[in-house]
């Protein structure tokens, strides 16, 4: 039988390390038997049965999609009760699949505390995490910056620039910025996960079933070291959101989770649009004359937008139609640049841009009188995203037939 089986959790200092063995057939899915987190601060007095709970996050929706068997010695009882509603979450995402497996636990405890702090949020830096902070400002929430998740941990010079940004955001709203490092998304031969999930779940592991629910439970951990009653998961999904998406940080799954009584989890900001988003940036920054720089991007070199992908451009365009100049925003360009960079260009918009179109239709009259964005009351979205689709199909196959080529003349 597939079993993953703890053998100890070590905390010395700052860090935490949960040693585990796994057994059967999805031994092939791990790379890694210890699972480990670094934080700010001495971990000692945290009890095992709240460290556990990250490496939960990690491994569950692997137990139950390769109906597995976990053995843990101790878990919070709150988040044990939980457990059936995560998982349900999961079940409705994908129904086609089903979510077997077991949890054996020898000890359930009660780690229940009375909050001393309201809130924390994760925080990277871009829309959604700005927006949420912004509606939630009035709390203080503590900003938890993962290292592992979007910037490996071997990418120290991304990092550092990065975590320099972080910094300077917290330090502009006077809040405690909370860095956390872990190889949590390194445990799994994500490559082999994918070969089979992406065909039978249509999504990609990392993405669809592991991000979400292993973030926040490692914040979990951060809650209960500081008695925070509520984490905020900045939304990716909002009431636009089509129901058969499949990312595993959804809000039946995010708020299914609960820990140590009162602790609680929002996937919030469900209710903004992306459009709807910038302007509670912008009219924030209207109204208290903060400069916000934001980070849309991973491709800038020196941890700066890089002004040319898909996600920089539709972010630009975003915060010219609310009225803004995005150069106040943490982007680099002039307005006459952006047909070149995105009619003419390789970018595949995604069907998310019929929104930006049609706001400027809306508000074609306000529009008249600027040349420089013409081009999007009539851009063939469909056509520019076949086009560029197949142009980018064409190149790989190109590539791949160059490296076939290549490799039969060493045979
Ligand atoms: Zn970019």
């Amino acid at each position: 039988m597939n079993k993953i089986i703890l053998k100890s959790i070590q905390t010395s200092g700052k860090r935490v390390e949960i040693n585990y063995k796994v057994e059967g057939k999805i031994r092939k899915f791990f790379r890694e038997e210890t699972f480990w987190m670094e934080f700010q601060e001495n971990m000692e007095d945290v009890p095992e049965g709240i460290l556990i709970i990250p490496f939960l996050g990690d491994v569950l929706p692997l137990v139950w999609v390769t109906d597995s068997k976990l053995v843990i010695d101790k878990i919070d009882k709150t988040f044990y009760e939980s457990i059936q509603n995560i998982k349900k979450g999961y079940e409705n995402m994908y129904p086609e699949m089903k979510f077997l497996g077991e949890l054996e636990v020898k000890n359930v405890v009660d780690y229940s505390y009375e909050p001393q702090k309201k809130s924390c949020q994760f925080f990277s830096g871009g829309i959604d995490s700005t927006a949420t902070l912004i509606s939630r400002m009035e709390e203080k929430p503590d900003l938890i910056t993962m290292w592992g998740a979007d910037i490996s941990i071997d990418n120290i010079k991304g990092w550092s620039v990065f975590q320099k940004f972080i910094k300077s955001c917290g330090e502009r709203h006077d809040l405690k910025n909370i860095f956390i490092k872990s190889n949590y998304r390194k445990i799994y031969s994500t490559h082999k996960l994918n070969k089979i999930y992406e065909e039978v779940a249509k999504a990609n592991w990392w993405l669809g079933f592991q991000h979400g629910l292993a973030l926040i439970c490692i914040g979990v951990v951060y809650a209960y070291k500081h008695k925070i009653e509520t984490i905020y998961i900045p939304a990716s999904w909002d009431y636009l959101t089509p129901n058969d998406k499949r990312c595993s940080s959804s809000p039946s799954i995010d708020e299914a989770v609960k820990f140590c009584g009162r602790g609680n989890v929002i996937h919030e900001g469900v209710k903004y649009s992306r459009e709807d988003k910038v302007d509670l940036i912008v009219d924030y920054a209207k109204k208290t004359k903060e400069k916000l720089k934001l980070r849309v991007c991973w491709e800038g070199d020196e941890g700066n937008n890089c002004n040319y992908c898909h996600k920089c451009l539709k972010a630009i365009v975003t915060f010219i139609l609310a009225g803004a100049d995005p150069n106040d925003y943490g982007f680099n360009i002039e307005k006459k640049d952006l047909k070149e960079r995105i009619v003419n260009s390789k970018i595949v918009p995604t069907p998310g841009w019929e929104i930006l179109k049609n706001k400027y239709n809306l508000d074609k009259k306000k529009w008249e009188n600027d040349p420089d964005m013409k081009w999007l009351g009539t851009l063939d979205i469909e056509g520019q995203r076949e086009r560029n689709l197949k142009r980018r199909k064409n190149f790989f196959i190109k590539m791949y037939r160059k490296i076939e080529k290549k490799f039969k003349n060493y045979m």
